[in-house]
């Protein structure tokens, strides 16, 4: 898993804006892996919105409408390897069945939002050319007991009917949550429906349930035993080769500029699911369409860029003192972000308003990486707490905001996933939260997780107040243009540091 940008939002206010768009689903999924590339429950935490796949209550699409087949999914080799198997069973089930062999009941596709689970699904049943049965989990849990399982049963004698065909159930974790916790009858009755309807089906049948989730850790392990969902697929965020050839599957049909690099938008859009990469290739389309342009200019898929991660840019509503407090505190987060983290690319850092209520931005394309360390996460708690202490350190203790309330929260969750997770403050050998299950009453994670970033906090202050010069330049020039590239961002801290710090930074070439 990789890590995403971090978007050191600044909150001038709490009025997140609710109903959550496509815009906003997107940016919470980066901002939570951002954070959380090395916990995986956290980085899966279902993040629902209009990614849900839009069909209604009951609705069933039939053989006409399914024209989509495996030619429309680019990258998940893996997944789509194991569903060509299971278009041949689907093709011809009677074969499979004379041999005796025994196909999945169920497939399994877990991974993040808008990876193509949905896509995965659908492409199986247009290859298969069978019908395609699509409900979504929450669809079946309902109020009253006995209507989620009456609606399972439903959905089965529509689609035994239909003979061969592909059953897809999204959000399975909506019905199928681990008994444990969290009880409830109604869902525990549309479960046992499920697993008697999926075990009433035989090989020659040709059905095939294929349900997805975003959190495979909390499913009730009944689902997952052989004869149900014993085949498990992860489909992941795509790497940077597999974004490269999903951009150029959704660029088809869309008149790009000759100076327009695929390859160079593969590499900036670190933690973008496929989803998101149609989405930004759509908006830099409709970019090109209202200015009536040629083609899809670079300046569109820019355009697209910061408004798919950042929300579109606003016209300013702030006042001036709130703005210098704006600019101080985004100079904070790309200051502390260069000069901790430079492995980290710095898009952009804006003092212009952005979605979901931010005041401000940094952008920062984070290195692909598969392992996060120790230090890489005291970093990114540094850069997460830079906001408030270049605040501080400019205004006083007494003129803090509210600013930087999502800032603190995400590195106060990052410090104790760190201190009881991880072992990684004083007991390496530690699961805290692991302890803490097996034998109950294990106290110390909140005091050990203030102490830690009390330790950072102070470490980051140290670095700010270090390095003023560099702060009040780049806030003044924030001040001046609203919005600065990254290569500008570097090259005003770096024509400022301390001469401490550019020749600790050349030892550390050196070495
Ligand atoms: P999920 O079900 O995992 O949330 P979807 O299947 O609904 O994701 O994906 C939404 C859209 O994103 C798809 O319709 C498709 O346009 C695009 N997409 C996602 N992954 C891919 C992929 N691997 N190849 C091509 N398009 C993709
Ligand atoms: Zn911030």
């Amino acid at each position: 898993m990789t890590l995403a940008a971090a978007v050191g939002g600044m909150l001038l206010s709490f009025t997140l804006e609710s109903g959550s768009t496509a815009r906003a689903t997107l940016s919470q999924a980066l901002i939570l892996a951002s954070l959380a590339g090395f916990v995986a429950s956290v980085a899966l935490r279902p993040a629902r919105g209009t990614e849900a796949v839009g069909v209604a209550r009951g609705a069933v699409s039939d053989r006409a409408r399914v024209q989509c087949d495996f030619s429309h999914v680019a990258a998940n080799a893996e997944a789509l390897g194991s569903l060509a198997e299971l278009r041949d069973y689907l093709r011809e089930p009677e074969k499979y069945a004379r041999y005796g062999a025994r196909m999945p009941r169920g497939v399994l596709l877990y991974g993040p939002p808008g990876t193509g689970k949905t896509l995965l699904a659908r492409a199986l049943a247009g290859e298969a050319r069978v019908p395609f049965f699509a409900l979504s989990g929450s669809d079946f849990v309902e109020k009253y007991v006995g209507v989620g399982a009456g609606r399972v049963r439903e959905l089965f004698k529509k689609a035994r009917k239909a003979g061969k065909c592909v059953i897809f159930i999204d959000e399975i974790d909506a019905l199928g949550k681990r008994r444990d916790e969290s009880a409830s009858d109604e869902r525990d009755q549309t479960l046992n429906a499920l697993l008697s309807e999926m075990s009433g089906f035989h090989t020659g049948d040709g059905v095939i349930v294929i349900a997805a989730t975003n959190r495979v850790d909390a499913l009730d392990p009944a689902l997952l035993r052989p004869g149900r969902f014993d085949r498990q697929i992860e489909v992941g965020l795509p790497g940077r080769a597999e974004r490269l050839s999903i951009l150029r599957l959704h660029s088809q049909g869309k008149p790009l500029a000759r100076d327009v690099s695929l390859e160079a938008l593969a590499e900036q859009t670190v933690s973008f699911s496929g989803a998101s990469l149609e989405s930004l290739l759509n908006e830099a389309a409709l970019l090109a369409a209202s200015r009536d342009g040629e083609c899809i200019e670079q300046a569109d898929i820019q355009a697209a860029f910061y408004k798919t991660v950042a929300g579109a840019d606003r016209a300013i509503a702030a006042t001036e003192q709130e703005r210098r407090i704006i600019a101080v505190h985004e100079a904070g987060h790309a200051l502390v972000s260069c000069v901790l983290a430079p492995e980290n690319r710095l898009a952009r850092v804006s003092i212009l308003p952005a979605g979901h209520g931010a005041a401000g931005y940094n952008l920062c394309v984070p290195a692909e990486r598969v392992m996060v360390g120790k230090k890489h996460m005291e970093h990114q708690i540094c850069v997460l707490l830079a906001g408030r202490a270049a605040e501080q350190l400019a205004f006083g203790e007494d003129e803090l905001t509210a600013g930087a309330s999502s800032d603190i929260a995400r590195a106060t969750e990052l410090a104790a996933s760190m201190v009881a997770d991880l072992g990684m403050a004083g007991e390496p050998a530690v699961s805290l939260k692991a302890l803490n299950r097996a034998c109950g009453g294990v106290s110390g994670a909140a005091e050990r997780s203030r102490a830690l970033l009390d330790g950072l906090y102070e470490e980051t202050l140290r670095l700010i107040d270090g390095e003023r010069d560099a702060l009040q330049a780049l806030a003044g020039a924030l001040m001046e243009r609203e919005s600065l590239e990254g290569a500008e961002t570097t090259a005003i801290i770096d024509a400022h540091l301390s001469s401490e710090r550019r020749e600790s930074a050349q030892s550390d070439l050196v070495r």
